[in-house]
């Protein structure tokens, strides 16, 4: 299963996985009957999660609803911390995470907008750097794992801050370096496979360190660094399976 993850991600386009993936969905729970981990996402428990990964990690992929460790803590975060489920928002989401395309569409409270460059989710193609909103459009944008992949990140950023409204707020999860003070940038590093051993992945642009929050405050807004998940217990982040050191970071528009 590690081989097939790894060539599938490898080798297959994201757009092409996404339109495809649903068909594994219907047929890998049968395979993983068990209660030892559960995904408080589609409420299913599972023998274990799948591997995910370009080098595999175990115990990552929800077989059910292609959670994984971030997006189930960011689901918890938004039931027990916030009143995104409850309030009437008017929400973008940028690059859409499957897990949550359906989830948010289907919720009543949200007005929901997708734009992307190509994903098949998109109701919109945009470049998240030139973006053909007006100003304050938006109570709460989502943009997790995005500006990594962007070339000019503080332009998405001031773009993300300008159509978000006064009072609101943005989730601005990006793969991030805990060990690296500093962000590691070189645009001279265009090669993919020496972005991947340098940024980590082949289509990352950067590798963020802990200045990315001084980055979020750069672009305007006022960041909040949650560490959601110190409120769990070991026992508790075994079964979600999530992943213990992650930071949960919200800009919010003053
Ligand atoms: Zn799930």
């Amino acid at each position: 299963m590690k081989k097939v993850i790894k060539f599938l991600l490898r080798y297959i386009p994201r757009p092409i996985l996404i339109r495809f993936s649903h068909l594994g969905t219907k047929v890998l729970p049968f395979f993983l009957h068990g209660d030892k981990v559960e995904c408080p996402i589609c409420d299913h428990h599972f023998s274990n999660f799948l591997p995910y990964g370009v080098h595999p990690r175990p115990n990552a992929l929800c077989p059910k609803c292609l959670s994984l460790e971030r997006h189930r803590l960011m689901w918890l975060y938004l039931n027990r911390k916030t009143d995104f489920f409850k309030r009437e928002y008017r929400l973008l989401h940028v690059a859409p995470e499957q897990v949550f395309y359906k989830l948010f569409r289907n919720q009543k409270n949200l007005n929901y907008l997708t734009i992307d460059l190509e994903s098949p989710l998109a109701d919109i193609k945009m470049n998240l750097e030139e973006m053909t909103f007006d100003k304050e459009e938006f109570d709460v944008i989502f943009c997790n794992h995005v500006l990594e992949h962007v070339n000019n990140d503080a332009k998405a950023l001031s773009e993300i801050y300008r159509v978000l409204r006064k009072g609101g707020f943005a989730i601005l999860q990006s793969c991030i370096d805990y060990n690296r003070e500093k962000t590691y940038e070189d645009p001279a590093i265009t090669d993919p496979k020496d972005r991947e051993r340098e940024f980590w992945q082949k289509d990352h642009l950067r590798l963020y360190g802990m200045d990315y929050g001084s980055r979020l405050k750069s672009a305007g807004f006022e960041v909040e660094e949650s560490h959601f998940i110190d409120e769990f217990t070991p026992e508790e982040i075994d079964r979600y399976k999530l992943t213990s050191e992650e930071i949960i970071f919200i800009g919010r528009k003053l």
